[in-house]
């Protein structure tokens, strides 16, 4: 079987060693054989990227934008091709990984034009005779860690505004789905980016993620909350800037006058949909007691009507979990919540055509706040209700957590959709919509635990991407 190699200054270069990357919907299905890069390795491209920036970041914006949008052509026109490879890698299903590929191409397509787009700032002097200028320059190099829930999509929008505000990239995919990474990093090299511009260094994220984050002047990073905290402390020695996308035990509040059809499949869709695996997924339902038994019902009759199974077969609604350690750790929390008195139902153990680690959704009923099940990020397709007396008592529920990434209200009272809109502590607000599911055009991010670091997407990128300089000219 071939080897993927990573791509250092222009070049495929193999690795001393290479992970295989297996389908979670078919475990005898072998994807391929990916590098890992060594350390030496990692060193190369951050000496590749260095020597690349000063040609790169002088380039105009319609060269970068050219390539850019080049990239994005080809990403769309091979939407079905990399879509089923995303499903196959990721577990996501085959219209969602299609959609996915589209998604990371308009993505990559705004940053083409966000190159053009760059605004600096001329003020009125203050002192006669001095002008004065605020402009933005590129940074330097920036590394990129990505995760595998949205391998393609997550690393498209950290890559295209780096790239098209004049950045060079070290990008480091996650270790369970690397073609994703591998596969945009080829597209990029033939749209036409100079060598050493964007290098591909896969590996271990405790080997080679340390060794990216001491050679780069920023880094962005999506992942979980504890590997966010280390890069944190990490890149704080060296003063590195960074931006953090991590955790998120996101609400969706339903209110006794809540279209219940409205209510029900945003909570279906937010918690279970990609199998649960999204940061923005919905895991806490706080429902007011005059809707409660109903919500329940309606939410267990479409539960138990989704079609679990694998990700590339027509009709399946829901792939596998993404690997056994995450399997295991869905299993661990359906026992957390059961131990800690709540009622559980679903999430049995699903046996398919072929091997994967296939788990029903589970939702929990009769659960408290503080449940760790309540508090604790799970990852996985596992949400539960809340009963509350009222929208107050439900508003406090919701923001009564460390993370606030996205939190949703069904309701069809304007009074308490604006209440909550002004009064979520969290970075995304969604009246009668799941939590999931967001625009690429706008700003993405959370508040409290969730996020460290300015929103990533939309204008508000150039923030992270560029640095600001203040210019005083007296002529
Ligand atoms: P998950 O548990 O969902 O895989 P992680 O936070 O472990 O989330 O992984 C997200 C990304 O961070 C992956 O690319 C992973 O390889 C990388 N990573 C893991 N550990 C570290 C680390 N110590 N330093 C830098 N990156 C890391």
């Amino acid at each position: 079987m071939t080897v993927f190699a990573n791509l250092i200054d222009g070049e495929w270069v193999a690795g001393d060693t290479a992970t295989q990357n297996i389908n979670p919907s078919d475990t005898n299905d072998v994807i391929g054989d990916y590098a890992t890069a060594s350390l030496v390795q990692v060193a190369d491209a951050a000496a590749a990227a260095r020597a690349a920036f000063p040609a790169w970041s002088r380039t105009t914006a319609q060269v970068r934008g050219d390539i850019l949008t080049t990239a994005a052509d080809e990403m769309l026109a091979r939407k079905a091709e990399l879509g089923e490879m995303l499903s196959r890698e990721e577990g996501k299903t085959l219209p969602e990984g299609i959609g996915e590929v589209i998604r990371a191409s308009q993505v990559v397509r705004f940053f083409a034009g966000e190159a053009l787009r760059l605004k600096g700032e001329k003020l009125p002097p203050v002192r006669p005779g001095v002008d004065v200028e605020v402009t933005r320059e590129p940074l330097g190099v920036i590394g990129i860690i990505t995760p595998w829930n949205f391998p393609i999509a997550i690393a498209a929008w950290k890559i295209a505004p780096a790239l098209a505000f004049g950045n060079c990239v070290l990008f480091k995919p996650a270790e369970l789905t690397p073609a994703s990474g591998w596969a945009l990093a080829d597209i990029f090299l033939r749209a036409g980016l100079p060598k050493g511009v964007l290098n591909l260094v896969m590996g271990s994220g405790s080997v080679v993620g340390p060794a990216i984050i001491d050679a780069v002047d920023a880094v962005s990073f999506t992942g979980s909350v504890r590997t966010g905290r280390g890069i944190a402390e990490r890149a704080i020695q060296t003063m590195t800037r960074i931006q953090l996308e991590m955790g998120g035990k996101n609400p969706l509040v339903v209110l006794d006058d809540a279209d219940l059809d409205v209510a029900a499949d945003a909570a279906v869709n937010g918690a279970f949909i990609q199998t649960g695996q999204r940061c923005t997924a919905s895991s806490r339902f706080i429902v007011t007691e005059g809707i409660h038994d109903r919500f329940v019902a309606a939410v267990t009759e479409k539960m138990g009507k989704l079609a679990i199974g694998h990700a590339l077969k027509a009709g399946t609604q829901i792939g596998p979990v993404v690997d056994q350690r995450q399997l295991d750790s869905n299993l661990r929390y359906l026992d957390i919540g059961t131990d800690e008195g709540a009622k559980k139902t679903g999430g049995a153990l699903l046996d398919r055509d072929t091997p994967g680690f296939y788990m029903a959704p589970a939702l929990f009923t009769e659960t408290h706040k503080d449940m760790r099940i309540n508090r604790e990020e799970i990852f996985g397709p596992v949400a539960s209700v809340i009963r509350v007396q009222d929208y107050d008592e439900a508003l406090a529920v919701a923001n009564d957590t460390e993370f606030g990434l996205s939190a949703g209200i069904c309701t069809t009272s304007l009074k308490y959709a604006r209440d909550f809109q002004r009064n979520s502590e969290a970075g995304l607000t969604m009246v009668n919509l799941p939590t999931a599911g967001l625009d690429y055009h706008v700003p993405f991010g959370g508040r409290k635990g969730s996020s460290y670091g300015v929103r990533e997407q939309g204008s508000y990128a150039a923030e992270f991407y560029t640095i600001v300089k203040t210019s005083y000219i007296s002529a």
